[in-house]
C-alpha cells in the first residue's frame, strides 16, 4: 500500500485561475487540468506521493488535496475502507 494525492473537486478554485499544484508537481503529466470539470486531476498511477502539491494547495488556504491510500491492485481506497482496515488490525 503506499499513498497518492486526490483533489477534493468541491474545494480546487481551478475554475478561478488555480494551478499551483499543476506547477509544482515534479512528476511529468501526473498533475493537470481536467477542462471538462475545471479541476485539477492527479493521474495516480504516475503520483510519487510526494505530497509537494498537498503543500502548495493548503498554503494557498485551498485544502483542496488530500493524501489517499493506493492497495496492491492499484485501487484507491475509500477513507472508509482504510478505517475499517485499521478498525480490524486494532481489535483483540
Ligand atoms: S492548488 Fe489546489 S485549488 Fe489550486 S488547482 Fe491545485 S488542487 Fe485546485
Ligand atoms: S504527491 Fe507529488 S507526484 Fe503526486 S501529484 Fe502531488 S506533487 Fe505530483
Amino acid at each position: 500500500m503506499y499513498n497518492v494525492a486526490q483533489v477534493i473537486e468541491d474545494k480546487c478554485v481551478a475554475k478561478k485561475g488555480c494551478r499551483l499544484c499543476i506547477m509544482y508537481c515534479p512528476e511529468a503529466n501526473c498533475l493537470d487540468l481536467n477542462v471538462a470539470r475545471m479541476v485539477a486531476e492527479v493521474f495516480i498511477n504516475r503520483c510519487k506521493g510526494c505530497e509537494l502539491c498537498v503543500v502548495v494547495c493548503n498554503a494557498a488556504k485551498h485544502m483542496a488535496i488530500e493524501m489517499q491510500a493506493v492497495s496492491a491492485d492499484g485501487s484507491l481506497m475509500s477513507h472508509k475502507g482504510e478505517s475499517a482496515a485499521l478498525g480490524q488490525a486494532y481489535q483483540g
